[in-house]
């Protein structure tokens, strides 16, 4: 299935890394604009010399304000991706206010705000458009030590849907993938000790973890016309059939 962007701006934060550099550069090369919104300079640098077409947007999204300014000039956006998160791992009962607020500030915060400046484009322009938020098989269940990552995806999940609720009338669609262990940066963090990601393989059927494209390919699909009547989804992306 072919997928294309041509003529279609998008904006993908958290684009300096893993899924969201991953996506940023699916996007350009699927003949979008892509706008690549992150908080590393460098990250970006690299991302430019890579993919020339790409505009690069450094911001750091845990700052409403901030967020604002950057993003004031964006111009009309057909797509968002919210992909940029934060994760930790903390035994619940040693969680602290300032991990609590770092994780919810990104994941779930920025996102809804980021979703807000663009859905009033969208709205505004009368053009439709269609969002995805990037939440995980944490938001549905509990996995050790994620007591607050897993508590700010299950947050973003419910935001997705009632976002979808609001923003359908405007044709804005709203969806989110939910994906397994994938051995990025923050991927390597929670997962790189054999053990825990032995055990957490054994409820995987397919006997591995997901891929970066796996989610990527996902979030094309939920981006693109191929699925102009799906809103309000939370895509699993994690073949869990076995999980408890
Ligand atoms: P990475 O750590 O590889 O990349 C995350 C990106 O988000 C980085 O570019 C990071 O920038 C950026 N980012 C983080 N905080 C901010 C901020 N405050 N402002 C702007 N940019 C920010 O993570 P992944 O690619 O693995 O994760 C992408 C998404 O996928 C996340 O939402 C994550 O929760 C979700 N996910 C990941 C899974 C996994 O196993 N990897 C599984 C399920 C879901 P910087 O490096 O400069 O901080």
């Amino acid at each position: 299935m072919e997928i294309a962007f041509s003529g279609q701006r998008a904006v993908v934060t958290g684009a300096g890394k893993g899924i969201g550099r991953a996506t940023a550069l699916a996007l350009a090369q699927g003949g979008a604009e892509v706008i690549a919104v992150t908080r590393t300079q460098a990250d970006l640098d690299s991302l430019i010399l890579e993919c020339p077409s790409i505009k690069p947007v450094c911001v750091d999204l845990s700052d409403w304000e901030a967020t604002d300014a950057a993003l004031k000039d964006v111009g009309p956006v057909d797509l968002l991706v919210n992909n940029a998160g934060f994760g930790m791992l903390q035994p619940f009962l040693e969680v602290t206010s300032d991990h609590f607020d770092k994780c919810f500030s990104i994941n779930v915060k920025a996102a809804l705000h980021v979703a807000q400046i663009v859905a009033q484009g969208m709205k505004a322009r009368g053009t439709g458009g269609s969002i995805v938020n990037v939440s995980s098989q944490a938001s549905q269940r509990a996995l050790k030590d994620h007591a607050v990552y897993c508590a700010s995806k299950g947050a973003l999940d419910m935001l997705t849907k009632v976002m979808a609720l609001e923003l359908a009338p405007y044709q804005i669609r709203v969806n989110s993938i939910n994906p397994t262990v994938v051995m990025t940066k923050m991927g390597r963090m929670g997962w790189s000790d054999p053990v825990k990601s032995k055990e957490m393989i054994s409820h995987i059927p397919l006997g591995k973890f997901a891929e970066v494209d796996d989610v990527v390919n996902s979030i094309l699909f939920l981006l693109s016309d191929k699925s102009a009547m799906t809103n309000g989804v939370i895509l699993p992306v994690d073949d869990a059939v076995a999980m408890p």
